[in-house]
């Protein structure tokens, strides 16, 4: 089943699309499958759950924490992660950096924006956004390679792809702007289950798949 699912999602998405199989809430032996089905790129949010995971596997995945971080955690994930997506405040930052130098190692990161302004999700505010960028160039020990977005939750795919253009365009104004030295945009990581395909006619490079993967 497992198999079949990524095999379908794969032979849809272009080359240049990264799949982080999402597996908060699954086993050990499920994680093992989409392993074994060729998967390398695995998302997790809670930090307890990834730690038994990353127990079991080390770092024979990718591992992508995708959930809200909180600062008194972040130590457990430092040099354990390829991507941290779900950066949402200055805050957070001066604590991955603090971490990082810590343990002697630099931490990837994206910037969650929340565009939709939904009061559930977390994110940075768009009109924050020109302050947090404006800090980068102080961080040694973290790395911003792009940004994550959370489609709406709405039904209307008119809604979805108007906050999926507006990241997209986000991300370019970024690229052209910002020095590659300082911050180099890499990944634009947006599209879940419910919305990937207009994700990915937007631009995004990187979907997060979780119920789409695990579905009999
Ligand atoms: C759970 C989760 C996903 C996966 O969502 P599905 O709808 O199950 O594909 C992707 N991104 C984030 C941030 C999540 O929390």
């Amino acid at each position: 089943m497992i198999s079949d699912n990524i095999n379908k999602i794969k032979a849809e998405i272009p080359n240049n699309v990264t799949l982080v199989a999402v597996t908060k809430y699954h086993s050990i032996e499920d994680t093992k499958a989409v392993l074994d089905a060729g998967v390398h790129d695995l998302g997790e949010s809670k930090v307890q759950d990834f730690l038994k995971k990353y127990e079991e596997f080390g770092n024979e995945p990718r591992w992508h924490f995708i959930g809200h971080l909180q600062k008194n955690k972040v130590k457990y994930l430092i040099g354990k992660t390829f991507l941290i997506h779900s950066v949402d405040s200055l805050e957070l930052l001066d604590v991955i950096e603090k971490e990082s130098k810590k343990q002697e190692t630099v931490t990837s990161v994206l910037l969650q924006l929340n565009l939709a302004r939904e009061d559930s999700k977390s994110g940075i505010l768009i009109e924050d956004l020109e302050e947090v960028l404006k800090a980068i160039p102080k961080y040694k020990y973290v790395k911003v390679k792009g940004l994550m977005a959370i489609g709406p939750l709405t039904q209307n795919n008119e809604e979805i792809r108007n906050i999926f253009v507006e990241l997209r365009r986000i991300y370019d104004k970024i690229k052209e702007k910002i020095l590659d030295d300082v911050i180099q945009m890499t990944y634009l990581s947006m599209g879940m289950t419910d919305d990937y395909t207009i994700a990915i006619e937007e631009g995004s490079n990187m979907i997060r798949i979780g119920r789409k993967i695990f579905s009999s």
